[in-house]
């Protein structure tokens, strides 16, 4: 089959031909309808040798949609033609975090050396691909693949680092979305969709300011010193509830620390190479830094309840997989509206 593999540090992607796989006792094997294109897949590839721990060569992309096509001994044949989202960030199944549903939190998969499928696993930018387990999979129940395979990354972090901040997103509050690219431009959605905050959406490129706008932002303004002064305009001089920083680099981990409000939340997704410092004199009092990761596989069913509502959606644009290696060049120069999503 094919397969977009980074093969050599430092290279780009490559599109190889490797030998299909077959899934093993307890696996099923999904013949891949949909794949999205995350920018921590170009973070780590963006990593030198000695930082990189994901496995060469690895087929990227952790996002993934496919109709079970195979399974291994012991899965129950029924579900065999079904087509399912891949929730990605594989636990245990047996810890504590993982009995929740938490399985972005697995107690044991460190130990285990359990990886997500595009992030030291097989990924889903390949014509078939291998999960684990049963429990890692969410049926489309009638939602389109393409649209939808970025909810189960692109969707599902912003969720899951806003739903730790909602109670606090009451009539009146203010959200700050640093960074519209895949994941902000889905969480300028979901905080429509949530609460009831005023939204305003940060970026440095004018076309993804416009694109916030058309999602729902109430204000949306470029990611300059500017901004200070704007949002604290804008919410009577307290500042933002909540800022989710989908860039954390450190002039924007900066902004988002000294923009949030007494009480509020500075909520770090992007994988920048920033640091905060935390003190009662370090910032506004009472106010927290969350460094969330992924989702857990209940947000994931209620992400995808939320497209069948037409409440979120992924602005897309379709690649081939003969054309997977473009669509990490766009990412690389920015010029992607919303995900790229590779259809083999
Ligand atoms: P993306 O490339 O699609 O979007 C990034 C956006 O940020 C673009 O619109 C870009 O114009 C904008 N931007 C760049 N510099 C900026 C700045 N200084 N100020 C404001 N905006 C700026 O990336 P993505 O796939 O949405 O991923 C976003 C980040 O989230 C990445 O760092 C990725 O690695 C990380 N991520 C984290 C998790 C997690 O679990 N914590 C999960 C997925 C992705
Ligand atoms: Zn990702
Ligand atoms: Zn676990």
């Amino acid at each position: 089959m094919k397969a977009l593999q980074y093969r050599t540090i430092g290279s780009a992607p490559e599109v190889v031909e490797i030998d299909t796989p077959v899934p093993g006792p307890g696996q099923l094997r999904l013949k891949v309808t949909a794949a999205g294109v995350c920018h921590s897949d170009a973070f780590l590839m963006s990593l030198p040798a000695e930082a990189y721990t994901f496995g060469l060569p690895l087929t990227l992309g952790h996002e993934g949609a496919g109709i079970i096509d195979m399974v291994g001994e012991g899965v129950d044949g029924r579900h065999l033609g079904v087509e399912v989202a891949v929730y990605g960030p594989w636990g245990c199944g047996q810890c504590y975090a993982c009995a929740q549903g938490h399985e972005n939190y697995c107690e044991r998969a460190a130990a285990e050396g359990i990886v997500p499928p595009g992030l030291g696993a097989p990924g889903s930018i390949a014509e078939y691909m291998i999960i684990d387990d049963l429990r890692h999979v969410v049926p489309l129940d009638g939602l389109d693949a393409v649209k939808t395979v970025s909810l189960t990354d692109a969707g599902l972090t912003p969720y899951h680092a806003i739903k730790g901040s909602l109670a606090k997103l009451v009539p009146g509050s203010t959200a700050v979305v640093i960074g519209v690219g895949g994941l902000g431009h889905v969480a300028v959605q979901l905080l429509r969709a949530l609460s009831p905050a005023t939204v305003i959406a940060l970026d440095v490129d004018d076309a993804k300011l416009a694109l916030a706008t058309e999602v729902g932002a109430h204000h949306a303004m470029r990611s300059d010193a500017a901004a200070f002064e704007a949002i604290k305009a804008l919410t009577n001089g307290l500042g933002a509830t909540a800022v989710f920083d989908f860039v954390a680099a450190q002039a924007t981990m900066d902004l988002a620390k000294a923009v949030v409000r007494v009480e509020g939340d500075a909520v770090l997704v992007g994988v920048g190479a920033g640091v905060l410092p935390v003190g009662v004199l370090a910032g506004s009092y009472d106010s927290s830094i969350r460094a969330p990761y992924w989702g857990t596989r209940s947000e994931l069913f209620e992400v995808l309840e939320l497209a069948r509502r037409g409440q979120v959606h992924v602005e897309t644009e379709v690649f081939s997989l003969d054309a997977a290696p473009t669509a990490y060049e766009r990412l690389h120069e920015g010029s992607l509206r919303g995900r790229a999503v590779i259809v083999p």
